[in-house]
C-alpha cells in the first residue's frame, strides 16, 4: 500500500481556521478599500497576538491536540511520571534505582543528541521496561520561533536518534519548555506523533528542594494526571 494512501491527514484548529480567515478578509478588505489598511493591520496584529499566546501557553489545546491529562479509558488510568531532558550520566542511573525500588514505570522524554551520546543509558531506560519518548533533537530554546522546516527537521531527527538507539519509534512529542508555534501541528500529525504537555510541573529544574518540587506535583494528585520531572537540567541538591 502506498504511505501516503493511510497518511493522516492534518485539519487545522478552531485558531488556526479562524487566523486563516483573518488573513484572508484583510487581504480582501485592502483591495477593495486601500483605505481600510489601520484596521486590517489591527485585525492581523491581534491575530497573531492570538497565535504567540496560544504557543506561550504549554497547557493549550488552541494550536492543536494537546494530552494535559492522561485519556480516561475503562478502568481509572494511573498518573503518569515524566521525566524530561535526559539521558543525563549522573542522574538517570539514580532516577532508574528510585523506579525500581517503587516498581514503577515512567515515560522519559528524551533530547535525541543526548540519546546519541549516551546510548547505553537511553538502552537501559528501556530495558527497563520505561518509556522514551521526543523532546526534539537538540532542544533548542528558539524552538519556537522555528518555521515549519527546521521544526520538521529538529522533531525528525530526535525520531532516527532514538530509533536508531532503542529500536522502537516514540508516539508522543513533548515541545521544549512546552512552547510551540503554529507550525508544529502539522509536523506531528506527518509523523504520527501526539503532543503531552502535563497536567502539573515541579519546577525541579529551578529548586533543589525535593519537598518543594513533591507537594507542587502531588497535591492534589488525581488519576490520570500527567507529572512533569526531570533527569537532564536537574537543580541539584549539595549532596550531588
Ligand atoms: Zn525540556
Amino acid at each position: 500500500m502506498n504511505p501516503r494512501e493511510i497518511a493522516p491527514r492534518w485539519k487545522p484548529s478552531p485558531l488556526l481556521l479562524a487566523s486563516g480567515v483573518v488573513h484572508l478578509g484583510a487581504a480582501a478588505a485592502l483591495i477593495a478599500r486601500p483605505g481600510l489598511w489601520p484596521w486590517a493591520l489591527s485585525a492581523l496584529l491581534a491575530n497573531h497576538a492570538a497565535l504567540a499566546a496560544a504557543g506561550l501557553w504549554p497547557r493549550s489545546q488552541l494550536l492543536g491536540p494537546n494530552w494535559t491529562r492522561l485519556p480516561a479509558q475503562g478502568a481509572a488510568p494511573g498518573v503518569a511520571i515524566t521525566i524530561d531532558d535526559g539521558p543525563d550520566p549522573n542522574v538517570t542511573p539514580q532516577v532508574l534505582a528510585l523506579l525500581d525500588a517503587e516498581r514503577a514505570s515512567a515515560t522519559f522524554f528524551c533530547i535525541g543528541e543526548r540519546v546519541l551520546r549516551y546510548s547505553d543509558l537511553a538502552q537501559e531506560i528501556v530495558r527497563r521496561g520505561h518509556a522514551i519518548e521526543n523532546h526534539s533533537q537538540s532542544h533548542r530554546h528558539n524552538f519556537s520561533l522555528l518555521g515549519p522546516r527546521a521544526m520538521n527537521a529538529e522533531v525528525s531527527a530526535a525520531q532516527e536518534s532514538i530509533f536508531r538507539v532503542t529500536g522502537s519509534s516514540p508516539q508522543f512529542f513533548r515541545a521544549p519548555a512546552g512552547l510551540r508555534n503554529p507550525f508544529l501541528d502539522a509536523v506531528l500529525v506527518r509523523m504520527k506523533l501526539r503532543l503531552a504537555s502535563w497536567t502539573r510541573r515541579g519546577f525541579d529544574t529551578v529548586s533543589a528542594d525535593a519537598d518543594a518540587v513533591f507537594r507542587r506535583l502531588a497535591g492534589p494528585l488525581r488519576a490520570g494526571d500527567i507529572l512533569l520531572l526531570h533527569d537532564g537540567h536537574a537543580a541539584r541538591t549539595r549532596r550531588q
